[in-house]
């Protein structure tokens, strides 16, 4: 697939609507004189209207139309918007929204000693944009640092701030990171303030039974339920998701972020201050005089957190948060580890999630394999029972990526009573407990989708090891 990859700097020799419009790949460059593929069938013509419209010499091509729809698509993925010619004079108005419409979680400036470059992250992966010279770089980072309010002298401290985008098909916030490295300032820029309303619980990953484990769990008038998962896992879409079909007018939603990643209509949603002292146990002490029923706590990182939650559960709220472990037992002895009393966590806690976003496979061009042992983790135990697996291929339809969109999987735990005289006694051997009452683990879930050739076993590796 890397087969129809052309260098960046040949890339943007031409724009996107270029590229789409008159078919045309640039390919070489030889001094002044560049070397553009193309499907065209009259080149004499095709030459005479691109020498007006380029301003360099173009050298023709003949190429396959099949050939020519790879390259474009995989170096100019078009999205159902028309994409955005960029140029200078608002390169940074248009490259938000380009990532916004490429759906990209992250753009990442980056410095080095020869060139500047700007990644997308689209689909967990970053993937390198565009090239910028060297001596544009410092303006784009201070028009970048004037919108977000920050100090454009200031180059050698990390700042943060702010920007919010205004356009005429949506409005958006984007956080802003800066940050000294060698070469100059990195900025990364988070896209933030999605509408949680497309936000939709049953289409993220659940299976028919998890799905209705969970919304037991979160039914519940009172008590705390734990999303746990590394950093971009997606544990706040579901609990936005969670929230938005909990949202009615006779319930008092509050949530207390950092940061706010997404809008929902009805529900109070206050951003973190820690600069100021207004922390995650302030705010949440400042809540339970605001007449709750129910709160969302972006994460609970500390002691004090977790005893205010509990706290808040205790009183009759129910609490939804999230949590860094590695999976939805692992929780619990974490929360111990801060200090929590074991029979306050076994009598609050309604369950423990766990969960993880995989990339799925591009269901027009995955192949089956057969599985050989040095494709799983040394420590992977099930790896006889796997004989065929697929893996990613690329083509047109993905972007040359192999993969298609992404899906949660997760490990839920309700907490019986057994689990709770477990929890208080501090025995916290769970496989059997699992096995017993045919829960799912993230491990579980991965076998089944690489079983059913949902996804690759590169992209569940990291779950077949642990
Ligand atoms: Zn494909």
């Amino acid at each position: 697939m890397k087969d129809f990859e052309i260098p960046v700097a040949l890339k943007q020799l031409i724009t996107p609507n270029q590229a789409f419009h008159y078919r045309i790949i640039p390919v070489g460059k030889k001094g002044t004189v560049v070397k553009l593929k193309t499907d065209h069938s009259d080149l004499k013509s095709l030459a005479s209207e691109l020498a007006i419209l380029l301003n360099f010499e173009a050298e023709l091509v003949s190429e396959t139309t099949e050939n020519i729809q790879s390259y474009l698509t995989y170096n100019y993925r078009q999205t159902t918007e028309e994409v955005q010619e960029l140029n200078s004079t608002n390169f940074l108005e248009q490259l938000l929204q380009t990532a916004k419409d490429f759906n990209s979680s992250d753009i990442h400036l980056e410095a080095y000693e020869n060139h500047c470059r700007v990644r997308f992250r689209l689909d967990g992966k970053l993937k390198e944009q565009y090239n910028i010279p060297l001596n544009e770089y410092p303006q784009l980072i201070n028009q970048i640092k004037i919108q977000a309010g920050l100090d454009i002298s200031q180059k050698r401290l990390s700042q943060d701030g702010r920007i919010t985008v205004k356009s005429a098909s949506d409005d958006f916030d984007i956080r802003v990171s800066t940050m000294p490295t060698l070469y100059g300032e990195k900025v990364v820029l988070r896209i933030l303030k999605r509408d949680a309303q497309a936000v939709e619980l049953k289409e993220l990953g659940f299976n028919p039974r998890e799905l209705k484990l969970y919304l037991e769990g979160v039914k519940m008038p009172n008590g705390i339920v734990l999303i746990s998962g590394p950093t971009g896992s997606g544990k706040t879409t579901t609990l936005y998701g969670t929230l938005k079909l909990l949202n009615k007018e006779a319930t008092n939603i509050l949530t207390i972020e950092d940061p706010i990643e997404y809008t929902l209509d009805g529900i109070n949603q206050v951003q973190l201050k820690e600069d100021i002292g207004f922390d995650f146990p302030t705010a949440l002490r400042t809540f339970l005089r605001q007449d709750p029923d129910i709160i969302m706590v972006g994460e609970i990182r500390d002691d004090k957190t977790a005893n205010m939650a509990i706290k808040a559960a205790l009183t009759g709220h129910l609490v939804l948060s999230t949590i860094h472990t590695n999976s939805a037992w692992a929780t619990i002895s974490r929360l111990i580890d801060m200090g929590v009393a074991p029979y306050l966590l076994a009598s609050t806690l309604n369950m423990s999630v766990a969960q993880r976003l995989v990339r799925k496979l591009c269901n027009n061009c995955k192949k089956e394999v057969v599985a050989s042992s040095e494709v799983f983790p040394e420590s992977f135990k099930g790896k006889d029972n796997i004989k065929k697996h697929f893996v990613p291929v690329g083509c047109n339809h993905c972007y040359f990526t192999g993969y298609d969109g992404r899906k949660a999987i997760y490990e839920i735990i309700p907490i019986t009573k057994d689990l709770e005289t477990a929890i208080k006694h501090n025995e916290l051997q769970i496989d059997d407990y699992l096995a017993a009452n045919n829960l799912n683990t993230l491990k579980s879930n991965a076998v089944a989708m690489i079983i059913s050739g949902e996804t690759s076993i590169e992209e569940l590796y990291s779950i077949l090891a642990n």
